[in-house]
């Protein structure tokens, strides 16, 4: 600014003195003097004015705007040589217009002499301020130079309140913020607490907490303390642990149990934090948590249901490994040792055959009582499924202390009968025994031994108890051994099929052959189904051992119908238990006879009567399935199972063949003889073909034939013999003089 421009804006705006600017009639010098201390004083005013930090300008009542000091036009970012050309609430936020036009008309129609007003101003750079605003009517400030009037004028004073408005807002959107923070806290479903330390008075309990803790929307805390919402071994805790964490400047994270309404336990996960003073020492305690009472409930019934078996309540397989681990492990550091006791009851399949599943059940829940009822603390009994059990003694001196137990609770079955209400049962059980031995630690190998010697107490007649020892433990690893070389056979070509004729005693024509399945075992030679067949059933190698055979006998079959036309046999496949429980069987057979080109009905299955009878309902469904095929249906080994003459009439089979052992018996044993009479004459009644098997004898032959047995297969005819062997006896048939039948 410069004295000059001061000095020619003065001669219009000077306030109060502008009268003595011209000193006409004063004496010369004094006046002079006088003038010069007024330009002096007012240029004094006029920097003063227009350096202040304040906004100021005088405007005419129509708004024009007559001057405006520097602080005015840098708030309406206009430089100060501008200052002229402003326009009335040209700069005015237009949202704040309105309030500004209506303050003015106040006092332009006088009916205040000042006002006030907050409003915002946006800039010619395009800042926006806030500024507080004063407008004042002020009386001759300008007179007009021409006519001497002396017109109203308005003193505006504008100070820039940004800062101070921006730091309003900043508090105003912290209170905010505090007060949503706080209506979270309160609202939310995880329980909030907070207490003095080290008083442990409760300070604030947010309205989730009041609920779980049972206390009223407003009830006072204040004689509260967390000894009131925490059980005594998490009060320890705090001052055990907690603190320490905290003290460390750490959150601490945890679970702990509290008091619930009902004073009932509760499990809240939490997480705890400390408040602290200037000094930094620890006046509060804030806890924030959630209630895990529910889930850790869940947890633990699934832990429970994971480890239990839920018909007797007793440990499952999982948990009795777990308890025979511990056992073990602390057997090797004492004298004693662990016997684990194997039981099977005996023929509990009739049971719920004959009397129904829940009759089943509610025997075993007997049973399992029983046992659990004369055992020794610290022993377990569990249930490995079906009509299993697993006695597992902890600690035992030697076998005959274990066989001492076993005694006991094959006792206890047997020596009372079970009421289930309207039925009474006698009941009796298999059991094997096993001792760990010092080399042998491992859970599963003790099972199994006293599993296998449990099989060797059912295959001795059952009721028994047996002792697994070294013999059988040698032979349960060699077992074990040919499982792995079975495995390996099957998929190499080891399994061959050998035949052997079925011939009708009349003629002699070769009518069909059985298919039986022999292991060209690499080093130990041909291994015979007994040595096989068992052990492919336990295994479950059985299902891939049987499509072998079934697939290489069909092929066989189909290759006879090339070879020998209609004289081709039918043949015979063997099925065994596994198979036949196998939901795709059917599917699989018309696949493989498909496969093979050969007609169904030159295809017969053979299931032994015992594996028919055991589940005779299922059987007939299945066999209805194979039925449908068109192949036939045999039941082999006949006369050793238990037939009900009901299932043996719905049962869609064709043949019977009768067992080896009745007709070994055959002319010398009345009864036997009388027995396969009985077969033949059934099998006539019911429309079935009856085959003889195991004939060694001319005599039985003849006999046979007499009694209207329409075939028969046996060491006599032919032993089982390779294809090829066969084909010459399939065009002639066999020559029934040669084997010693004379005089028919
Ligand atoms: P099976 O079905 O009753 O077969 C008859 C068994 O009696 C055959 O024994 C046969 O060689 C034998 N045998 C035949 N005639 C005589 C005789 O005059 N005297 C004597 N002492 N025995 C005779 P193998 O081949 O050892 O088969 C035994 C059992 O193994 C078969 O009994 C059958 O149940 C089963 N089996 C054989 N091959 C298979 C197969 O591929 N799958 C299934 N699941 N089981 C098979
Ligand atoms: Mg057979
Ligand atoms: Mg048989």
């Amino acid at each position: 600014m410069t004295s000059e421009a001061s000095h020619e804006r003065g001669a219009m705006t000077v306030p109060e003195t502008i009268d003595l600017t011209d000193g006409a009639l004063a004496p010369a010098d004094a006046a002079a003097r006088a003038l010069d201390a007024l330009r002096a004083s007012e240029h004094r005013y006029r920097t003063l004015v227009r350096n202040a930090p304040i906004g100021y300008l005088i405007a005419a009542a129509d708004g024009t705007v007559l001057e405006a000091n520097d602080a005015a036009c840098a708030l309406f970012g206009v430089p100060p040589a501008a200052a002229r050309t402003l326009q009335p609430f040209q700069y005015c936020h237009p949202d704040d217009k309105g309030d500004l036009e209506q303050v003015l008309a106040e006092l332009l129609d006088g009916s205040v002499d000042t006002c006030q007003l907050e409003h915002r101003v946006i800039g010619a750079d395009g800042v926006e301020h806030a500024v507080a605003t004063t407008i004042a009517r002020v009386d001759g400030v300008a007179p007009d130079a021409e006519t001497g009037d002396n017109p109203e004028h308005y003193l505006v004073l504008l100070r820039d309140i940004s800062q101070r408005a921006e730091a309003e807002r900043a508090l105003e959107l912290a209170q905010e913020q505090t007060a949503r923070l706080a209506r979270i806290v309160e609202t939310t479903s995880d329980l909030v607490g907070i207490s003095d330390h080290p008083s442990g008075r409760l300070t604030y309990l947010n309205a989730a907490a009041r609920r779980r803790f049972g206390l009223d929307e407003h009830e006072p805390i204040d004689d509260l303390t967390l000894g009131d919402l925490y059980t005594e071994d998490s009060v320890v805790r705090f001052t055990d642990e907690i603190l320490g964490v905290l003290d460390a400047g750490d959150a601490w994270n945890g679970e702990l149990r509290m008091i619930g309404r009902d004073g009932d336990a509760i499990e809240v996960w939490q997480t705890i934090t400390a408040e602290r003073d200037d000094a930094g020492a620890i006046v509060g305690l804030a806890a924030v948590g959630r209630d895990v009472t529910e889930r850790r409930r869940m947890e633990t019934e699934l832990a429970y249901a994971a480890t239990h078996d839920p018909l007797t309540g007793l440990p499952n397989r999982a948990l009795l490994i777990d308890h025979l681990e511990l056992a073990l492990a602390q057997a090797s550091r004492s004298d004693d040792t662990v016997a684990v006791l194997f039981l099977d009851l005996d023929r509990f399949k009739l049971v719920n055959d004959s009397h129904g599943h829940d009759a089943g059940d509610a025997l075993l829940r007997a049973v399992a009582s029983r046992i659990a009822g004369v055992l020794r603390p610290g022993d377990t009994v569990a249930r490995l499924g079906g009509d299993e059990f697993v006695v597992l003694c902890a600690a035992v001196r030697d076998e005959f202390h274990a066989l001492a137990i076993a005694q006991r609770v094959a006792a206890c079955i047997e020596g009372a009968s079970f009421d289930l209400g309207e039925i009474d049962l006698e009941l009796t059980a298999s059991i094997g025994v096993a001792l760990a031995t010092h080399h042998e630690t491992h859970p599963e190998a003790l099972l199994r031994g006293a599993d296998a010697a449990m099989y060797r107490a059912k295959d001795h007649g059952r009721a028994r108890i047996e002792l697994f020892d070294e013999s059988m433990r040698r032979r349960a690893s060699e077992r074990a051994q040919l499982a792995e070389e079975l495995a390996h056979a099957v998929e190499h070509d080891e399994i061959r099929v050998l035949y052997q004729p079925v011939i009708d005693p009349h003629s002699g024509r070769v009518t069909s052959v059985e298919a039986l399945a022999r292991w060209a075992h690499p080093t130990r030679g041909e291994l015979t189904p007994k040595d096989f067949i068992g052990l492919a059933e336990d295994t479950g190698l059985i299902v891939g051992l049987g499509l072998r055979v079934l697939h290489l006998a069909c092929t066989q079959a189909a290759a006879w119908v090339e070879a020998v036309g209609d004289r081709a046999p039918i043949v015979h496949v063997n099925l065994s238990a596994t198979q036949l429980g196998a939901a795709n069987l059917a599917d699989l057979v018309a696949a493989v006879v498909e496969r093979a080109g050969l007609r169904p009905e030159l295809l017969c299955l053979e299931i032994t009567e015992t594996v028919v009878m055991e589940d005779a309902e299922a059987a007939i469904s299945t066999l209805d399935r194979l039925c449908k095929l068109g192949v036939g249906l045999a039941i082999d080994d006949f006369g050793t199972g238990y037939s009900s003459l009901s299932y043996l009439r719905r049962l869609p089979v064709d043949t019977l063949k009768i067992d080896q052992s009745f007709v070994d018996g055959l002319g010398p044993d009345p009864e036997d003889s009388s027995i396969v009479a009985a077969i033949i004459s059934l099998a006539r009644t019911l429309e079935l073909g009856t085959i003889a098997e195991g004939v060694e004898t001319a005599e039985q032959l003849v006999l046979l034939a007499g009694l209207g047995c329409s075939g028969a297969q046996g060491f006599l005819i032919a032993e089982p013999v390779p294809a090829e062997a066969l084909e010459a006896s399939l065009r002639t048939g066999v020559d029934l003089g040669a084997l010693g039948v004379v005089d028919r």
